[in-house]
């Protein structure tokens, strides 16, 4: 067995590597630079923990971890203790006594694994330390997390970020392994170049994931909508919803709570105790619903989220990914579930069309737009698109709405010509006059309105064109025609400064108008809701197929964990995961031996855990 196998197996419990892990902790415990593009989830702690605990044993000292997420490192080190592995973190939380205590231990050779904010890593008195152990020969590794924070392009970049190519210029010879979720191919040679990591070998892992099931409904009520979500499927479990606006927060997380869920709000306009509280209380308590703008989220390592709803529409698939990207990493089912509907699109564009930014940008948010709408509008598998746009071909996967319950198509191209004609003769007969969907759809559907008959209207040859279609089934053509780019939305500034927005007809437009492309959308009415399988009482996914004494015997491991969990002060999955606790309740050991085969069950945790753990499923 290798040094990386045994360490996998006694320290951590586990039984395998997962995908790329074993060839990148190879290159890396053997002193290689690596670059490393691994899905939410995909398990990249390891790919530095594993070559840090195996080059520590080998006498190459400690391993620098660079983090931006100071508010998680004292779980991350307390995950590690747990495991039995000398870690600490230096960061602001710590006052200049416990500062001192980690740096002597450090100079000592008591740390395998040192976590440290970007910030902090590049003053002079850390580097002081580093030049300290190099010059000791150890210093066995750097392993920079969230890498992506480097590049200019994302939404998380932190200029400390570029600084750290001094840990390659003074300390060249030790091994740097970055990490990042990031998909992307500029973010990628943008980590690359900013770290200096041009001759880093790179592992780039596909960026499926397989036990996420992608769901994407039509939004009429959302709040109704996601309390039946949460009340049908999710009882109980921990998850995070998403909307734009800190006032959709706020409504949003009192809705739920009224109805009973455990919900809690998170937005930058939030005090930051209250932040940090909201935060801590959804790590460690079991079944918080987190309701959040994009603020929350990063490094959120918990790996127990069971859904990540999107009650508004992101900007781009890149955000959509990744957000839904936070659910299920720990390999067990988990949904992504968003509602949509035509006030997001018109929302959406009316944002770029408003912005100030230079038109090649705009285009640019318009490209990234449409990928999500044609995401959001598709009738075939969604992961099949997602990946795509990811640069990835897969086969149908079975696991998305789509392919779970194939969508009743209907041809609504004429439904589509008879809005897209009528734009058009109203713009021809009341040149600069503003009108919204609102009015188009009365125009169609024949309804005498006030600002029908002001306008004349009724008068059009388009008027009452659509009555054969229900108003539900024209508001979807009209959203697909919106998602298509083939209704545009312009905002008319009037003499007196009131500013409109309006309809208007677009390149995209005429293909439609003249028939020469089809419109084919998804049934809107009679949408068919397949079987939906109600989990028993409020028992988490990895509990799902447990017999009824195993079930007794799970509830009993829980409670029993939640102690452990308070008394050590750390969020309950870094004791066990549920999956742990599920395997042990359903093989229900005898002894320590049998206990030992157990995934999640290394050796400290054994000897730590191992005979309360008998006597709770002995109970
Ligand atoms: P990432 O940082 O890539 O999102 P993590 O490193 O947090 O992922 O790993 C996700 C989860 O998967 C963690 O709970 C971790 O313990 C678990 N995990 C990682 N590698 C393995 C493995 N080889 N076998 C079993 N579980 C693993
Ligand atoms: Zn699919």
């Amino acid at each position: 067995m290798s040094p990386a196998h045994s360490v996998l197996h006694a320290v951590f419990g586990y039984a395998q590597f997962r995908g790329p892990q074993e060839a990148i902790i190879e290159h890396v415990a053997a002193g290689g630079d690596a670059l490393v593009l691994m899905p939410t989830g995909g398990g990249k702690s390891l790919c530095y923990q594993v070559p840090a605990i195996v080059r520590q044993r080998a006498g190459q000292g400690v391993a620098i971890v660079v983090s931006p997420l100071i508010a998680l490192m004292h779980d991350q080190v307390g995950a590690l203790h747990e495991a039995g592995v000398e870690a600490a973190f230096l960061n602001s939380t710590l006052d200049w006594q416990q500062t001192l205590d980690v740096e002597r231990r450090l100079a000592r050779g008591d740390i395998t694994l040192l976590y440290a904010a970007p910030e902090r890593v590049v003053t002079e008195r850390f580097l002081g330390l580093l030049d300290d152990l190099h010059a000791r020969g150890q210093l066995s590794l750097f392993a920079i997390d969230e890498a992506h924070c480097v590049s200019q392009w994302g939404h998380d970049f932190r200029p400390e970020y570029r600084q750290l190519t001094v840990l390659h210029q003074r300390y060249a010879g030790v091994p740097r392994i970055a990490l990042t979720a990031t998909a992307d191919g500029l973010t990628r040679a943008d980590i690359a170049t900013g770290l200096q990591l041009q001759d880093a070998r790179q592992f780039v892992s596909s960026f499926d994931r397989p036990n996420i099931r992608y769901r994407i409904e039509e939004k009429k009520q959302p709040l109704e909508q996601l309390l039946r979500f949460i009340e049908r499927e999710h009882a109980g479990d921990a998850g995070v919803v998403y909307c734009q606006s800190r006032k959709r927060v706020e409504e949003l997380a009192q809705g739920l709570q009224d109805a009973g869920v455990n919900a809690l709000p998170y937005h930058a306009g939030l005090p930051a105790d209250m932040r940090q509280q909201h935060q801590d209380r959804f790590l460690r308590e079991d079944g918080v619903v987190m309701v959040a703008t994009i603020a929350f989220g990063m490094g959120i390592d918990k790996p127990d989220v069971r859904f990540v709803a999107h009650v508004d529409m992101p900007k781009n698939i890149e955000g959509y990914y990744q957000e839904t990207g936070r659910a299920g990493r720990d390999g067990l089912p988990a949904d992504a579930w968003m509602v949509y509907g035509l006030q997001d699109v018109v929302n959406q564009r009316r944002m770029i069309e408003g912005g100030d930014a230079a038109e090649e940008f705009k285009a640019v948010l318009r490209g990234k737009l449409d990928a999500l709408l044609a995401l959001a509008e598709a009738t075939d598998c969604r992961r099949v698109r997602l990946l795509r746009y990811f640069g990835e071909e897969s086969k149908p996967c079975g696991n998305c709405d789509n392919c779970l319950n194939p969508p009743a198509v209907w041809d609504g191209t004429d439904a589509a010509r008879k809005l897209l004609s009528t734009i058009y003769r109203i713009q021809q007969q009341d040149a600069g006059l503003t009108f919204g969907l609102g009015h188009l759809m009365d125009v169609v559907r024949g309804q005498e309105t006030d600002k029908v008959r002001q306008f004349g209207h009724q008068q059009l040859s388009t008027f009452g064109l659509g009555a054969p279609y229900s108003e539900a089934q024209l508001r979807a053509v009209a959203r697909q025609l919106l998602a298509l780019g083939a209704i545009g939305v312009q905002r008319v500034t009037t003499e007196a400064g009131h500013a409109f927005d309006t309809l208007t007809l677009t390149a995209a437009s005429r293909p439609v108008l003249r028939g020469e492309q089809a419109v084919l959308l998804r049934e809107a009415t009679a949408q068919a809701r397949g079987k939906k399988t109600r989990r028993a009482g409020a028992l988490p996914v990895a509990a799902a197929d447990l017999g009824p004494d195993a079930q007794v015997r799970f509830i009993n491991l829980k409670a029993w964990r939640a102690e452990v969990a308070r008394a050590h002060n750390l969020p309950a999955y870094v004791i066990f995961h549920d999956a742990t606790l599920a395997a042990i309740a359903q093989q229900h050991p005898q002894s320590i031996a049998e206990l030992e085969g157990i995934n999640g069950m290394g050796t400290k945790k054994l000897e730590a855990y191992g005979a309360d753990v008998l006597r709770v499923v002995g109970l």
